[in-house]
């Protein structure tokens, strides 16, 4: 189904104690709208929070009970098991009760040379192991300026994710994160946002069918922050954000989540 979704990946960043902190005054935030909100049908949109792999557990047991908000991995490995120091599997991710896995995320493609193929593998383990996959794609500047991303973003969203059955496809999220927005505080115009996500509905309509290309969740990344999120959110296509830098301070995510809310 497709659903409205802001997605908070906090990388690499905060020590336990400001993780903590985070969870604690997001769940107040997110409690005192819930309480508010209780008797409108319609609801606070769906919020993922990826926390690097120390904090899920606790993070899951915050959120774990709670119907709109969930919890998931930054990555996970493309094997089940094995001799793979240092690395974590799906199976592992689950089994903290988390039911989410970014795969593909463009720091995992450019600095740990993740390419297609091994992304493929990725989304098989999550799915395998009851994880949703938010798919990451997008093209660097380069791709963009000789007019290749829509190119570009199709083969990976192809290899990455079209080797799925429909129902395995309707279990997955697309995050569309143009590399040169990503952290640099450029954002994409509403418009660039809207034809991308339009070309990668249209792709999804063309391999599968109209209603599993509407059923999908396609989420916007890139710089996207509590000043800019409300006109990308307005685009007919855009149905959420995975952010990354203003997941970490509480009352930009919030507003993040209340511009979609309104969107
Ligand atoms: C991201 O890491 O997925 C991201 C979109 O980062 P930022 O919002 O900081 O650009």
């Amino acid at each position: 189904m497709r659903k409205k979704i802001v997605a908070g990946n906090w990388k690499m960043n905060l020590g336990q104690e400001e993780a903590s902190a985070l969870v604690g005054e997001l769940k107040d935030k997110i409690d005192s709208h819930n309480n508010r909100k209780k008797s409108q049908a319609n609801g606070m949109p769906e919020v993922i929070l990826f926390p690097p792999y120390p904090y899920l557990t606790r993070t899951v047991d915050v959120f774990g009970h709670y119907e709109n908000v969930h919890v998931g991995a930054q990555n996970c490995h493309h094997e089940e098991k094995g001799a793979y120091t240092g690395e974590v599997s799906a199976g592992m991710i689950k089994s903290t009760g988390a039911s989410h896995v970014i795969i593909g995320h463009s720091e995992r493609r450019s600095q740990f040379g993740e390419d297609d193929k091994l992304l493929a593998s990725k989304t098989s383990q999550a799915l395998k192991n009851g994880l949703t996959p938010v798919f990451c794609c997008g093209e660097v500047l380069e791709e963009r300026e000789k007019g290749d991303h829509f190119k570009v973003v199709a083969d990976q969203i192809r290899e990455g994710l079209f080797w799925m059955d429909k129902s395995q496809l309707g279990n997955a999220v697309i995050a569309y994160e143009p590399v040169w927005a990503i952290g640099t505080g450029k954002t994409a115009t509403p418009e660039q946002a809207q034809e991308m996500h339009a070309h990668i509905r249209k792709l999804i309509a063309d391999t599968y069918n109209e209603d599993v290309a509407n059923d999908m969740s396609i989420l916007y990344g890139g710089s996207c922050n509590a000043k800019n999120a409300a006109e990308l959110f307005s685009n007919p296509d855009v149905d959420g954000g995975l952010i990354g830098g203003a997941s970490l301070k509480p009352d930009d995510f919030f507003h993040i989540i209340l511009a979609l809310e309104e969107a």
